[in-house]
């Protein structure tokens, strides 16, 4: 607020018509929650530097209160004491963080080998038909499942109760997907209320609001966490599920983490460091989450980046700096798996033409991503430049209940493969089924896999043929 006040005394020096000037917010109060009020929860070291709406309505007003005088009202020393405070509590000031951070960037982040040589073991130890079929990671968030977690964080559940429940819903989903006869499986994420918040309340670095609700779109809002302090990995986040799920089935279990990039651009982000570093903090962590569970044996990870695209500077000239930062926090999560070890990844909510380039650095060993409501027009994309990875485009829109039927799905894909390479090609929803009921989203999988069947089979009789 200090130097708020300092620019204000620059500006009235400057102005001609000091009377005339208005003192507003930089942007639109609809980016902030609404108050800090209610948040009782909240350590007071990091809430007395925050301020919500209501809290920069006073800062404006006792701006407007000490207007042309050389006055400072008592908030504005309390804001810089709460502000230094901050700034130098321990939390902020992690030195193994930062140390780890300067030595990962001191070697580049890359597999141990290229993609042609990993996709050659890969193939031999994962055996998957051609064109694989999954999904992206969720299973419906049915009324039952957001009633169990509110149980528990009543109280009214014990951890034991509410982990039997997920068990019990996992048990499900893998009778279901394996019923369905998808080739790689995921656990669903019962346990996750948003894929980001999951990540931060287990990440040591965040804050997590009580009410600190923003627009995300249309009516839909959602509580990003604070990032306050340097992040770093404390404890395993998402082996117990994944590991379980893996004893109920022969077939692969996709691990499934949000990325660094998508952490970083759906949370409130401290400003004392640059964002890169705070990317590349919370990769490092990550990192460590991937070992894990390559290390319990899930060698099938998929690393969400649905936010990579959003996080583009304005200015188109600022586009590839973060582009190159953003890759390499990526990498710095998933380059020190084993050969055979596929990492995934998924993006949706965007158009991709204009950063595939950035995205093929991404290296992952396959990426899915959504097409059909951009109604092909990614696909024309690849008849400039192909995609030489594993890549699955989205064969049906999962924000509509409406099932497709498998011969829609099949002319998506035969669309596609006249530009991509069968040999590479996943077949897959466009995003997570997290918002779809358990009907509709069987039916539309059972003829997303059926779809796949068939062109396995033509392409086998055309061969016979062809003998
Ligand atoms: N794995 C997440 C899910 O399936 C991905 C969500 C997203 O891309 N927004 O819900
Ligand atoms: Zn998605």
């Amino acid at each position: 607020m200090k130097a708020t006040k300092q620019l204000l005394d620059e500006i009235i020096e400057l102005s001609p018509q000091a009377e005339k000037i208005i003192v507003q917010p930089a942007s639109s109060l609809l980016h902030v929650p609404v108050s800090l009020q209610g948040e009782t929860d909240l350590e007071p070291l990091l809430k007395n530097a925050l301020a919500f709406a209501e809290e920069k309505l006073d800062e404006i007003v006792s701006l407007k209160a000490v207007f042309g005088s050389a006055a400072v009202p008592s908030l504005f020393t309390e804001n810089e004491q709460s502000l230094n405070a901050l700034s130098a509590a321990p939390v902020r000031n992690r030195l193994n963080v930062r140390s780890q951070v300067e030595q990962a960037l001191q070697q580049p982040a890359e597999r141990q080998n290229e993609f042609d040589v990993r996709r050659v073991k890969q193939e031999q130890k994962w055996q998957l038909p051609l064109l694989p079929t999954t999904t992206i990671g969720s299973f419906p968030q049915t009324k039952e499942v957001r009633s169990a977690r509110q149980k528990w964080r009543k109280g009214e559940w014990s951890t034991e109760q509410y982990d039997q429940y997920i068990q019990s819903e996992i048990d499900k989903w893998i009778r279901i997907q394996e019923e369905i006869g998808l080739d790689v499986l995921v656990h669903g994420e019962f346990e996750r209320t948003d894929m980001v918040e999951f990540f931060g309340e287990k990440l040591p670095g965040f804050a997590f609001t009580r009410g600190g609700w923003v627009q995300s779109y249309g009516t839909r809002c959602v509580k990003p966490p604070i990032i306050y302090g340097d992040v770093e990995f404390g404890q395993p986040m998402t082996v117990k599920e994944t590991e379980y799920a893996q004893t109920l089935t022969q077939k692969p279990v996709k691990g499934m983490l949000t990325g660094p990039i998508t952490i970083l651009n759906w949370s409130f982000v401290r400003t004392d460091i640059p964002r890169k570093y705070v990317a590349y903090q919370i990769a490092l962590a990550l990192r460590e989450e991937v070992e894990a569970l390559e290390r319990a044996g899930i060698e099938m990870i998929q690393v969400d980046e649905p936010a990579l695209r959003e996080g583009l500077p304005l200015k188109r000239e600022e586009w590839q700096e973060y582009l190159d930062w953003a890759v390499n926090a990526f990498r710095i999560s998933t380059s020190s798996v084993q050969d055979t070890t596929q990492i995934h990844t998924h993006m949706c909510y965007c158009e991709f033409q204009d950063i595939i380039d950035s995205i093929q650095a991404l290296d992952a060993d396959v990426i899915s991503i959504e097409t059909s409501r951009s109604h092909g027009e990614l696909i024309s994309s690849f008849e400039e430049q192909t995609y030489p990875l594993g890549i699955g485009l989205g064969v049906y829109d999962i924000h509509s209940p409406r099932v497709p039927s498998k011969e829609e799905m099949l002319s998506l894909i035969e669309r596609a493969l006249e530009v991509l390479d069968p040999q590479l090609f996943w077949i897959n929803p466009d995003c997570g089924l997290k918002t779809r009921g358990q009907e509709e989203t069987v039916a539309a999988l059972s003829h997303m896999v059926s779809a796949a069947e068939t062109y396995r089979e033509k392409v086998t009789s055309n061969s016979l043929k062809v003998k």
